[in-house]
């Protein structure tokens, strides 16, 4: 290593031991395998891990036996690297495979993860990152415990229009943030087998799923954790959302004086983010879908070239390992949702009563 670069390390903050390892692993590129071979998978992973700069698809991990052919043939997996769910402990003793990425329901997100973990690989979960609370710590713990890193699948936090408003925060821009609106729900009333609307399966409905995008939109277009919450449910399909929320709307109260008011639904279309500040406004309309995202502010639009979020997410979390560059989404985050999650479950239970939280600066 030359001394230039052991300078601009030092200077750059980073440990001098992530530097080395960087350069030992420069020519490197991680094995990716994907459990669970469904719809995110199929259209969205998958395809970004071909123009991945970090890392590459090494293998999967799928249930249905006749995707394995499919897969094996469309992306040239070695026989090796095709797992199904009871041999993927096995993947232990497979060293092409660095990282297990869980796309799963999240009631297989603690297990899989947990297994992973244990098999010594390092980990991205799916959101919402869990069950419960109690899940979220037990993930963390078995990847604490294996010494392996753990990202959760949040891939905004690598997009350039969500990392913009985390700057126009950030550096107060507009001033005081006074208000923040978000919105993350679609409409899917056509599909009743669905797993999202299987309790044991999804562990609840639009809140589990869009909602923690409302969570997240709440909390980096504050910068700050909520210290309380108050919600409320909507039901108008009770017959088809039989086991899970269709609708819920919630408000958080912040430290700084800000409040924010989101709302999200499996049965109405909006996507968006809004703050409103002292000295002006931002919006990102849409706020959360894959691509485009667009934005504006009051001082005009906010552009950036598109490029896809699951690649910039899975190159992101490659370079965590690689080069110890931050871990944008790590797993106390996806905790941090949950704790926020579970709260508007109790306040909606407790007819919308105000729910305290105790975050610090846990997630941010
Ligand atoms: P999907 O229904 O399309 O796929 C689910 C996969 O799990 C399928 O391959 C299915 O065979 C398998 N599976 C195993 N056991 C199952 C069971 N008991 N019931 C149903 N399926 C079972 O779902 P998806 O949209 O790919 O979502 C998977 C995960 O990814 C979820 O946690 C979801 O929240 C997350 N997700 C994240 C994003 C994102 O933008 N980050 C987008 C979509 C989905």
């Amino acid at each position: 290593m030359s001394k230039g670069l052991i300078g601009s390390a030092v200077l750059s903050g980073l440990p001098l031991s992530c530097v080395l390892g960087a350069n030992q692993n420069n020519s490197k590129k991680l094995g990716v395998a994907l459990v669970g071979l469904g719809s995110y998978s199929t259209y969205q992973l998958a395809p970004a891990l071909e123009d991945t700069e970090h890392c590459f698809l090494a293998g999967i991990v799928t249930g249905t036996a006749e995707k394995e052919k499919i897969w094996q043939d469309k992306y040239n997996l070695p026989s090796e690297n095709i797992y199904n769910y009871d041999n993927f402990d096995e993947i232990v003793s497979n060293k092409s495979i660095d990282i297990v990425y869980v796309v799963l329901p999240n009631a297989m997100h603690a297990d899989f993860s947990i297994r992973a973990a244990r098999a010594g690989k390092h980990v991205i979960c799916e959101k919402p990152m869990a069950m419960n609370v109690e899940e979220c710590d037990a993930i963390i713990t078995a990847c604490n415990k294996a010494k392996v890193k753990l990202g959760i699948g949040y891939r905004l936090h690598s997009e350039p229009y969500t990392k913009e408003i985390k700057r126009i925060v950030s550096s107060k821009e507009f001033g005081k943030i006074n208000y923040i609106g978000s919105e993350a729900a679609y409409r899917s009333t056509t599909n009743p087998d669905q797993w999202r609307l299987n309790v044991k399966l999804s562990g609840g409905g639009a809140l589990m799923n869009m909602g923690v995008y409302a969570i997240q939109s709440a909390i980096y277009g504050t910068g700050e954790n909520p210290i309380s919450v108050t919600a409320q449910e909507f039901s108008t399909l009770p017959e088809y959302f039989k086991e899970t929320d269709e609708t819920i709307t919630a408000q958080f109260e912040f430290e700084s004086g800000a409040f924010a008011n989101i709302m999200t639904s499996h049965n109405v279309s909006a996507n968006r983010l809004f703050g409103s500040c002292d000295k002006g406004w931002f919006e990102l309309d849409p706020a959360s879908t894959y691509i485009p995202l667009a934005g504006r502010t009051s001082k005009g639009r906010i552009e950036f070239k598109q490029e896809s979020q699951q690649q910039l997410q899975m190159d992101d979390f490659a370079k965590h390992v690689l080069l110890g560059t931050p871990n944008v989404a790590p797993g106390e985050m996806g905790k941090r949702d949950m704790i926020i999650v579970e709260a508007i479950y109790r306040s909606i239970a407790n007819g919308g009563a105000k729910i305290p939280l105790d975050l610090g600066n846990m997630g941010l």
